[in-house]
C-alpha cells in the first residue's frame, strides 16, 4: 500500500472551499483505495468540518500537536483535542514547524503524546541543505536517532516517515530532489532502521518522499527513488492535479 498525504498548510480560507476540496478528495481516495491510502491534513480549525464531510476511505490528520498537555500554551492544540476531533494522523517535525522553533527534542515529546492517544504519527525529517562531503547525512541521522532512539519495534512500526529535504519544499524551492537523491536517502534511512529493528521490520516501514512532488515526477520517485508514497503540499489543494498524481501512483 502506498501513501498520499496532503498537507493543506494554511489553506483554503473558507468553509465552502474546504467542503468542496474534501468532497473532491473523497472521490480520488475512493477511486484508488486498493493501492493508495489517502489522507488530508487541514488547518486545525477545519478538522470538525472536514470530519463531517469526509467519507471512508479518506483519512484525516492534524498538522501538529503540543509537546506537553499543559493547558497554558496559547495557540497550540493537544493530542486529546485532536483525538476528540476525529483525526487519526498527525504531522510532526515538518520543516516549517522546525523553522518556527520545534527542536528534535520537541518532536520526540510530540511523538510521545501521539502514542499516548493512539494517534498515528507522520514524522518529517530532512536536511536543510546539501553539501559535497555528505555532512547532511549526519543531520538526518540525528533526527532519526531522536525519533527512534528508545522506541520498541511495536511503536516504531506505527510511524509513517516522510523524507522531506527542506530545500525542495514549497513554492520557493529551486527544484525537487532527484530520484537518485531520494534513493540515496531511503537507503540510508532503511539501513538505520534495519540495524535497529532488523531487515524484516525495516522493509515494512513506509518512507515517503516530500518536496515539490507532482504528477510528472511521482513515477520516478516511486521506481528509482524507492519511495512508498508522498507527502504533498501545493498539489493537495488542486483536485485535478491531485487526481492526476493519484492516477500516476496507482499505475
Ligand atoms: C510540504 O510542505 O510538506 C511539501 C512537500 O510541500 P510541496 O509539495 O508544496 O513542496
Amino acid at each position: 500500500m502506498l501513501y498520499l498525504i496532503g498537507n493543506w498548510k494554511m489553506a483554503p480560507e473558507k468553509n465552502i472551499q474546504v467542503i468542496d476540496l474534501v468532497k473532491k478528495t473523497n472521490e480520488i481516495a475512493k477511486l484508488y483505495k486498493k493501492s493508495i491510502t489517502t489522507i488530508v491534513c487541514p488547518p486545525a480549525v477545519f478538522l470538525p468540518i472536514v470530519k463531517k464531510n469526509i467519507k471512508v476511505p479518506l483519512g484525516i490528520g492534524s498538522q501538529g500537536v503540543a509537546a506537553s498537555d499543559a493547558v497554558a500554551q496559547t495557540g497550540l492544540i493537544s493530542a486529546s483535542m485532536i483525538k476528540e476531533s476525529g483525526a487519526q494522523y498527525v504531522i510532526i517535525g515538518h520543516s516549517e514547524m522546525r523553522a518556527r522553533g520545534d527542536s528534535n527534542a520537541n518532536v520526540k515529546d510530540q511523538l510521545t503524546r501521539l502514542f499516548e492517544k493512539k494517534l498515528t504519527p507522520i514524522v518529517c525529517i530532512g536536511e536543510k541543505t546539501r553539501d559535497e562531503q555528505g555532512w547532511y547525512l549526519s543531520e538526518v541521522k540525528d533526527q532519526l536517532e531522536t525519533v527512534y532512539g528508545d522506541l520498541a519495534p511495536l511503536q516504531a512500526k506505527k510511524i509513517i516517515l516522510a523524507y522531506e529535504p527542506v530545500w525542495a519544499i514549497g513554492a520557493q524551492a529551486d527544484r525537487a530532489a532527484t530520484p537518485a537523491e531520494c534513493r540515496e536517502m531511503t537507503i540510508f534511512i532503511r539501513k538505520f532502521l534495519s540495524d535497529k529493528y532488523g531487515e524484516k521490520i525495516a522493509k515494512a516501514m513506509p518512507i515517503l518522499y516530500g518536496g515539490s512532488a507532482d504528477e510528472f515526477n511521482a513515477k520516478s520517485f516511486l521506481e528509482e527513488g524507492t519511495a512508498d508514497g508522498f507527502l504533498i503540499g501545493r498539489v493537495s489543494l488542486d483536485p485535478k492535479r491531485l487526481g492526476a498524481l493519484a492516477k500516476t501512483i496507482n499505475k
